[in-house]
């Protein structure tokens, strides 16, 4: 699949969202210009650093540039914005014809880039480069990405590739451009976009240096954003839920009723009352805290804040060194 290093794509920007990856880093920008630089004509890092708390910035200005072939540009976020919004920033400042998005801890092999690159010049605007089965890290995040993966996908109205490692040519940067919500769930918007797509594999690696900056409840956090970005299904399922109930109690009303009056038995007490009243009582309070999470994010989008604010930007390049 791979093109002989003659051929020469167009320029590419590689989105690298970064949050304390001082150690990682320089190893993949190295990487990935020792392997690239022949078959593009220009590749751009543009290098969002997350609010990270390490000397990410220090070991990128430290990496040599040798190539005019190569640019790399440092943004820095004032804080921690999360990784979905590092990568809207990233594209954000796309303006090459490709742009890859790739994190930065070697767990994305980069060579699959031009694999999709190679697709995109086939036809396709967006190429989603999806995870094969792993077998690695802890088993709860193997399996909870499994059944996230479905529950997300029966939300949506649309497919969700639940993967952040793409490539996009520049029309599907475009479209994405005006998508400025807070709440930014960057692999549901982008399949929202409805361009051409295609998705090819990659085999995930294991974290290089470092840990996953994703404990068990940020993920479980990042669920459920991601599922009420995607969709006000939730709500919908509480009006059938409490549609079943209704229906249910009633007829079980009918039963008891007819115990009653053909069988002489009577009414039976407290436990069956009071069982359906914790019921209810816990059903009606899940269903309120749902109702009170959509309208908590309706109030946060309707203050219409920047999406992500940015400290400074830095190009590194080798007449600046
Ligand atoms: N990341 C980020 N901001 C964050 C968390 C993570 O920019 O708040 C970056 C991180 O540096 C990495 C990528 O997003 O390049 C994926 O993060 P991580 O490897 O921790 O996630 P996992 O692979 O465990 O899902
Ligand atoms: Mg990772």
């Amino acid at each position: 699949m791979q093109k002989s290093p003659t051929s020469i794509y167009p320029p590419i920007d590689l989105v690298i969202p970064m949050y304390n990856e001082e150690k990682n880093i320089p190893l993949l920008v190295k990487h990935i210009i020792t392997h690239f630089t022949p078959y593009f004509e220009q590749i751009c890092f543009i290098l969002v650093d997350d609010g990270s708390k390490d000397n990410t910035y220090e070991a990128i200005s430290e990496i040599e540039i040798q190539s005019e072939k190569i640019k790399i540009d440092y943004i820095r976020l004032a804080r921690n914005f999360g990784k979905d919004l590092a990568i809207k920033c990233g594209l954000d400042h796309s303006t090459s014809p490709l742009c890859a998005i790739i994190d930065a801890d070697f767990q994305h092999p980069p060579e699959k880039i031009l694999e999709a690159v190679e697709a995109i010049q086939q036809g396709v605007d967006v190429v989603h480069i999806v995870k094969k089965e792993y077998n690695f890290g802890p088993k709860y995040r193997k399996y909870g990405s499994k059944f996230f993966h479905k529950l997300v996908n029966f939300l949506s109205d649309y497919e969700i590739h639940l993967t952040d490692f793409k490539v996009l040519n520049q029309k599907a940067v475009e479209r994405l451009r005006p998508f400025s919500e807070n709440y930014y769930f960057s692999r549901g918007i982008i399949d929202f976009i409805g361009l051409r797509t295609t998705k090819i594999e990659y085999e995930p690696q294991e974290r290089k240096f470092g840990e996953s900056k994703y404990s068990f409840f940020s993920l479980l956090r990042l669920a459920v954003n991601s599922m009420m970005a995607v969709s006000v299904k939730p709500l919908r399922i509480s009006i059938y839920v409490g549609l079943m109930i209704s229906i249910f109690s009633f007829l079980y009303g009918l039963y008891i009723l007819g115990e009653k009056i053909f069988l002489g038995q009577p009414i039976p007490g407290f436990a069956t009352l009071g069982t359906a009243l914790f019921f209810l009582g816990g059903i009606q309070l899940l269903f309120l805290g749902i109702i009170g999470e959509y309208l908590g994010k309706t109030f946060i989008e309707s203050k219409r804040r920047p999406q992500y604010i940015i400290d400074y930007i830095q190009e590194i390049s080798p007449e600046k060194k």
